[in-house]
Order: structure tokens, then sequence, then C-alpha cells
């Protein structure tokens, strides 16, 4: 098949790189240039321009930062891919120009699909992605096979906007865990308690959540957790601060009462203005245990 894959960051270059590695031909175009020439080392095939990658291609895979950049890059897309083609956002952005994209390309006469992402750049490389996908029953068809190239699960959560909504719901429920985990450690450790004692306790009883027992917020318990290593990311507390951010938009636009979503916004804003943005955001481990 014919890829045209736009949006080569963090993530787009190891799912441009499993494409290319399940044979098919990946057309590349970025902004950036050194994103492009990585892409092409990789073994895709640069395009001078969006419209270029776009030709003849029968499917479009977007990787962007966010709902302006889809909606403009879209704005391209429709009239230069054929008809026939499958497009498919795997962008982060707010459900509602996710969902104003899908009625664009239904005007349009395209299909489309909304398929965030879950698994960060370690999952983006090694093809483990979890793909959360809005759209119709018929656009999901054509999108689950070339999503299954790059992830371990592909997962049709509604209609258009539905990925997005799941994606959001999701990193707003682990942040709220993460900060809970922080605080257990903190309270525990002021309580004389050590990390491992009440990690070997806590992970075993009712406190268990994978903040805890997948990624760790202090340093030894989890080998593998960004603890361990200084707080590198990992998931950086910018890119929680984002989901948190889209989760507090579509709160407010739907009504919904989210007290302790709202509250982890304003600590991950509070980290990251703090200096912190580029560090993993188990790093709240240490602005919980500051106390400011
Ligand atoms: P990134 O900034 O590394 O990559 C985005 C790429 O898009 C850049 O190379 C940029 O040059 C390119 N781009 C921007 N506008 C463009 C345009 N008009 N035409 C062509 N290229 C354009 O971002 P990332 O970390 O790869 O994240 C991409 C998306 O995935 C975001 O929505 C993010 O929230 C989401 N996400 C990221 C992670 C993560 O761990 N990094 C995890 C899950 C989801």
């Amino acid at each position: 098949m014919k890829i045209a894959f736009i949006g080569l960051g963090h993530m787009g270059s190891g799912m441009a790189t499993n494409l290319v590695k399940a044979g098919h031909e990946v057309r590349a175009y970025d902004l950036s240039e050194t994103a492009l020439t990585q892409a092409v080392a990789d073994g895709a095939i640069g395009a001078a321009s969006l419209s270029q990658a776009c030709e003849g291609v029968d499917v479009v895979v977007t990787m962007l930062p966010a709902g302006q950049h889809v909606l403009s890059v879209y704005g391209e897309v429709f009239g230069t891919a054929p008809k026939t083609a499958i497009l498919i956002d795997c962008s982060t952005i707010d459900v509602e120009s996710a969902r104003k994209v899908a009625t664009q390309a239904e005007a349009a006469g395209y299909q489309i699909i909304d398929a965030p992402v879950s698994g960060g750049m370690a999952g983006a490389k090694a093809g483990t992605l979890t793909f959360m996908c809005g759209g119709t029953k018929s656009a999901f068809s054509m999108a689950e096979p070339i999503l299954a190239k790059m992830g371990k699960a592909v997962i049709h959560a509604g209609e258009a906007g539905a990925g997005q909504a799941a994606k959001i719901c999701n990193n707003m429920l682990l942040a709220i865990t993460m900060i809970g985990t922080c605080e257990a450690f903190a309270l525990a450790e002021k309580l004389g308690l050590k990390d491992q004692v009440f990690f070997d306790i806590a992970s075993k009883a009712s406190g268990q959540n994978w903040s805890m027992t997948s990624y760790c917020p202090v340093p030894g318990p989890v080998p593998t957790s960004p603890a361990n290593n200084d707080y590198q990311p990992g998931f950086a507390a910018a890119l929680m601060l984002k989901d948190l951010t889209l989760a507090m938009q579509a709160a407010a636009q739907s009504d919904a009462d989210t007290p302790l979503g709202s509250r982890a916004h304003a600590l991950y804003e509070a980290l990251c203005s703090q200096g912190h943005a580029a560090q993993d955001f188990s790093y709240m481990m240490e602005r919980i245990r500051r106390g400011a």
C-alpha cells in the first residue's frame, strides 16, 4: 500500500518506520528538515510538499501537535489525496476539532478516523501502541489493519471524536492516580515507612494501581520507571498538562463535574511553570514531597 505519513516527530518517526518495515511505500512529509531527513534514513520516501505526499495514496496518517495543525493539514489533504484513501489522524487533539475535521472530510467525500494513541515513544518505536478510534464502522475496518502494524491493540470507541474522548479521560485518570500515588508515598515517608516496604504492601493491597506498579514515582521498586533515571521522560509533564487542558475544556463543554481532574490540572500547571515541563510527569513526586 502507498501511505502518506505527515508529522514525523517523536512519535511519528517510530510509527512510520514500522509501516516501512511492514513492506508499505511510505511517503513522508514534515515541516522540519531534520525530521524528514531522519524518516528518509529510516526507509521512507521524502516528499517535497504535503500535496506531493498525498498524490495517489491509499492511506494518509497524521501525527501532529494539536487541533490547529490537524485542521490546517487536512484542509490541504482534501482535494489532493484520492477519495478512496482512508484518512487516519493519530494526534491527540480536542474532541471539537476532531469532530469538525470528520464533518469536513465527510462533506469532501472521504472516510476518516481519529485514532489517538497510548504507549509513548517506546511504544511507537516497538510497534506496541494502543489506538483508540472514533469514526464509522466502515472507516474503522479500513484503518484497523494499518494501525495493527503499529500497535498491540486497536479499539473502536464509537463515532467521530470518541477516540479523543477516550484518550483524554484515560489520561485524566492517569494524572489523578499518579498524584494520589505520590501523596501516599510522601505521607508514608513522613510516617517512617521505607518506600520499598510501602510498595510491597500497597502493590498487593487495595491501593494498587498502574502508576504505582508499572511507573512507580519513587526510585527503587520498579527499576524501569523514570524515577530511576533522574525523571527523564517517559511522558513529559508538558504533555500531561496538554492532555489535562483538553480534558478540562471537554468537561466545561459537556458540563461534567471533574473536581480531581481540575486539581490535577492546577498541580501540573504549577509543576510546568516551575521549570519542570520537560521532566517526566512522575516528577510530581518531588513537588508533593516539597509541598509547594
Ligand atoms: P512532535 O512535536 O515531536 O512531532 C510533531 C511533528 O509534526 C513535528 O516534527 C512537526 O515539525 C510536525 N508538523 C507540525 N505542523 C506540521 C505541518 N503543518 N505539516 C507537516 N508537519 C508538521 O510531537 P510528538 O511527541 O510526536 O506528538 C505528536 C502527537 O502525539 C501529539 O498530539 C501528542 O500529544 C501525541 N502523543 C505524544 C506522546 C509522546 O510521548 N510524545 C504520547 C502519546 C500521544
